[in-house]
């Protein structure tokens, strides 16, 4: 039987499916979980389909996300959607962060993406931005988690910084002075949103509980 304690179900199968096919963030997600799950195999490596990110928040892709990895391979699978939510812009790119940077010919540009994020805030005097991830756990019979890790902070421009990927060299989380781009990694990953999505994730489904 499911251990479903404090209305959460713990994880207590032998394989979680991992609902992506980008291996660096699989990567990722193996060495955090890793401690929790004795095998991982990832959407790629069984060769399902990439879903279309048809919903309209980041729960609701994250979701979808999740339930077609497990319906498609019949094994409970996590799936996250990320990006940056601008206050003045409504919440954009956000669901579209990615999507944001995508050039004609396929490849993502985040030089352009943030230029145009500068463009569009130019008429407005409030930069505050969070950065937002969902994880979503989903099992065979239908049973869902989701988790929402958020980090807010204000946009600064010039671009600074080189170490980080996609918003990070316009992003200054609260109580800090410096980009995500120019933080270490693991000061940015102490802090990020997808950590904190993480800590939840873990404490909800992956911690043996006491007693
Ligand atoms: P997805 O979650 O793989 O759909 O990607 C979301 C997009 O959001 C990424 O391509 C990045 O553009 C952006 N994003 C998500 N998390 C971060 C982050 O930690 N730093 C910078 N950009 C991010």
């Amino acid at each position: 039987m499911y251990e479903e304690l404090s209305m959460t179900r713990l994880f207590t199968e032998k394989e979680l499916v991992i609902a992506t096919h980008n291996d660096g963030k699989a990567k990722e997600i193996a060495e955090l979980l890793g401690p929790y799950v004795k095998n991982f195999s990832t959407s790629k490596d069984l060769g399902l389909p990439d879903p279309a990110e048809t919903a309209d928040s980041f729960v609701g892709n994250a979701e979808l996300k999740a339930r077609s990895a497990m319906r498609h391979s019949g094994k409970v699978s996590l799936a996250d959607d990320s990006g940056l939510s601008v206050k003045a812009l409504g919440g954009d790119p956000g669901i579209y962060s990615a999507r944001w940077a995508e050039k004609e010919d396929g490849t993502r540009d985040f030089d352009w993406a943030m230029e145009k994020v500068r463009k569009e805030l130019e008429n407005h005097n409030d930069s505050r931005a969070s950065f937002i991830c969902v994880l979503s756990l989903a099992w065979p019979d239908g049973h869902i988690e989701s988790f929402e890790g958020r980090v807010d902070g204000v946009l600064s421009f010039p671009p600074k910084g080189d170490k980080g990927f996609g918003y990070d060299p316009i992003f200054i989380p609260n109580g800090h002075t410096e980009t995500f781009a120019e933080m270490e990694p693991n000061q940015k990953h102490a802090i990020s949103h997808r950590k904190k999505a993480f800590d939840q994730l873990v404490e909800a489904c992956f911690k043996p509980r006491e007693g």
